[in-house]
């Protein structure tokens, strides 16, 4: 049956000698696999729409359990065209995508998800120098949906509110008290300052239009990032095959 809906572009590929094969996040159907015939021939005005972040009023054949499904026509509705004039907003845009493309199984529809995705990308086309705090919106909601919310309020292991600093437990993948510290410093354990645990909560509150409201500085960001990956890498599937999270942690973890 023809179909219509919102997608965006997670990663094109070349197909035989005209064609393209395009990953994209639908806002109905989930992540599909789209392939647009002949787009590659000259002149074709196709392909510059059929390109990576572009989000598209998308016609299709959609047949259920089918891995692939022709593309009939597509209209551009955001290019988000300021994310490509900079290189921090590409490597964050990228990760966004690659995310997307990684942990969704084909025909799983998440239309909150489909929404953040797209506002996120907004974002990074608009606030080139908050792309960090984006991500980290973007992490910790993407999580939430899935299923998998963080506790960041009280230990773990004793269950008592948090009045210090928290460790994160890499063997609980969760956040345990300064009391509840059996093996001294585990390799892969670290710190989350008080602080940042307060914020956590302003991420989990605040909604993505009044995020750069959040005062959350260099050291906040790095532990937010470094808990977020964490967590997701033991709870979400095939999140630690997302390559494009090494280049994102580069500007979480500079020191400039
Ligand atoms: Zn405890």
């Amino acid at each position: 049956m023809i179909v219509s809906s919102k997608g965006i572009i997670l990663k094109i590929f070349p197909y035989s000698n005209t064609s393209i094969i395009c990953n994209v996040f639908t806002e109905t159907y989930g992540k599909i696999t789209l392939i647009s015939k002949g787009v590659r021939k000259p002149k074709n005005p196709q392909l510059s729409i059929l390109q990576p972040f572009h989000l598209l009023d998308l016609t299709f054949y959609y047949k259920k359990n089918r891995s692939m499904h022709i593309l009939k026509e597509a209209d551009i509705t955001s290019d988000f065209s300021h994310l490509r004039e900079d290189l921090s907003s590409i490597v964050f845009g990228s990760a966004i995508n690659n995310i997307i493309n990684r942990i969704f199984e084909e025909d799983f529809p998440n239309e909150v998800i489909f929404r953040l995705c797209t506002k996120s990308l907004d974002l990074l086309s608009k606030n080139l120098r908050n792309n960090k705090v984006i991500f980290i919106f973007f992490l910790y909601h993407l999580s939430k949906q899935l299923g998998f919310m963080p506790s960041y309020k009280s230990c773990n292991s004793c269950n008592q509110k948090f009045k210090n600093d928290a460790i994160f437990s890499s063997s609980l993948n969760a956040l345990i008290c300064d009391q509840c510290i059996i093996h001294q410093s585990m390799d892969l354990d670290f710190v989350i300052k008080f602080l940042t645990l307060q914020k956590i909560d302003l991420v989990n509150k605040t909604h993505i239009n009044q995020i750069f409201e959040i005062d959350l500085s260099k050291d906040n960001l790095s532990e937010l990032f470094n808990f977020l990956i964490a967590f997701m890498n033991s709870n979400i599937n095939h999140m630690l095959k997302v390559n494009s999270i090494k280049e994102v942690t580069k500007f979480y973890h500079e020191r400039n």
